[in-house]
């Protein structure tokens, strides 16, 4: 069987920097666990438009649609601030989410208990958490048609449309049951049917693809501004949740920050199915390219590791891996250790980045 494959596109800032200690893994993996990855490496974002005019080239974008997986860095700084909205760094991504047809975003919210104390909600609710937020990405009302700013009468409507077709409903919600499949087999499903028309079409969407495919999973649905609130109330009642466009983002910021820094979070955008069963992917950190601390060692690592962990589940089928690692992190942040993003008011010496991804794969 041929290696897994992987592009890496670490992109600008940090991204070089915590993707160095992914690297590491990787070869961790080569020489500890005997599983080659055929990685190859390209830029993306500023760095790509400083070497060819352009922030992601034909070649790269080709070399992403082919691989198993990409897991990105992060893109934009500064330096790239005044460039035409047609080659800035953050249309790279655009592009390869774009073309990959990457519909469905995965969040998830997970609180490892070292760091139970960073949550703005009590301990006991948040200690152990562990869910998987699934937005849907290319479609809804960031995208419905009409869209602008017209003129009626004497004075100007902003107008925005959400539109959901079912084929784009069945597919996320798709991702949202195989999710389930590999975690605790539990669904819950958000929108507004109370008011909503698309909300209407996506409860019943998703009860149908639930009965026809996935009839062992549980499924629930829940209006999304209760979901908000029982995702702050009780968080832990929640494993898979699935959402539009809009909603997602909400929930998916509001879950993430259940659990602390921003330099704990890891993310995956999936598409449809490749020829080997395996849904195209991306992987990345959710935090930018953070030019206020790039270049000094600062940077936490633990985002772009956790998002490689999420690739070993779901790209490679190496779920034991995956957890292997996270148990990996969660023994490292038990010990103390902490980069200076994971240090309260109180200070503390903090690691460097390479410091801490030397003590994940010691651990
Ligand atoms: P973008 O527009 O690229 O998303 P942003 O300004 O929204 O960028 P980040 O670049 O993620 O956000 O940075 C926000 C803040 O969080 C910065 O102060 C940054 O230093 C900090 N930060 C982000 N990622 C990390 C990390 N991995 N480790 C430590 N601090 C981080
Ligand atoms: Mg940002």
């Amino acid at each position: 069987m041929a290696n897994p494959s992987l592009l890496i596109l670490a992109g600008d800032g940090i991204g070089p920097e915590v993707m160095a200690e992914v690297k590491k893994i990787i070869g961790w993996f080569g020489t500890r666990r005997g599983v080659t990855f055929d990685v190859s490496e390209d830029l993306v974002g500023g760095c790509a438009y400083d070497a060819h005019g352009t922030p992601l080239t034909d070649a790269t974008m080709a070399k992403a649609q082919e691989v198993d997986a990409v897991l990105l860095g992060a893109v934009g700084g500064p330096k790239y601030d005044s460039l035409d909205f047609s080659v800035k760094p953050e249309r790279g991504l655009l592009r390869l989410r774009k073309e990959m047809d990457l519909y469905a975003n995965l969040r998830p919210a997970q609180c490892f208990d070292a760091l139970a104390d960073f949550s703005s909600l009590k301990k006991d609710v948040v200690a152990g958490l562990d869910i998987m937020i699934v937005r849907e990405l290319t479609s809804g009302v960031y995208f419905g048609e009409p869209r602008g700013i017209f003129t009626e009468g004497n004075e100007r409507v902003g107008i925005n449309t959400q539109r959901y077709t079912e084929s784009e409903i069945a597919r996320v919600s798709r991702s949202a049951f195989e999710l389930a499949r590999k975690r605790n087999n539990k669904v819950c499903s958000m929108e507004k049917a109370n008011v909503m028309e698309s909300g209407v079409l996506w409860r019943q969407v998703v009860q149908e693809v639930h009965d026809r495919e996935y009839p062992d999973v549980e499924l629930s649905h829940m209006y999304a501004d209760a979901g908000a609130m029982q995702l702050t109330r009780w968080p832990k009642q929640f494993d898979v949740i699935v959402t539009d466009n809009l909603f997602g983002d909400l929930l998916s910021d509001l879950a993430a920050m259940l659990t602390g820094s921003l330099g704990m979070l890891p993310s995956a955008s999936l598409g449809a199915p490749m020829a080997n069963g395996r849904p195209k992917a991306l992987y990345e950190p959710v935090h930018g390219s953070a030019p206020d601390i790039a270049g000094q060692g600062k940077a936490n690592p633990i985002a772009c590791i956790l998002s490689f962990a999420m690739a070993l589940r779901y790209s490679f089928d190496m779920g034991e891996d995956a957890t292997r690692v996270e148990k990996a992190v969660e023994k490292v942040l038990a010990d103390g250790l902490r980069t200076a993003d994971l240090m309260g008011p109180e200070g503390g010496s903090p690691v460097s980045t390479s410091a801490m991804g030397d003590a994940i794969i010691a651990a």
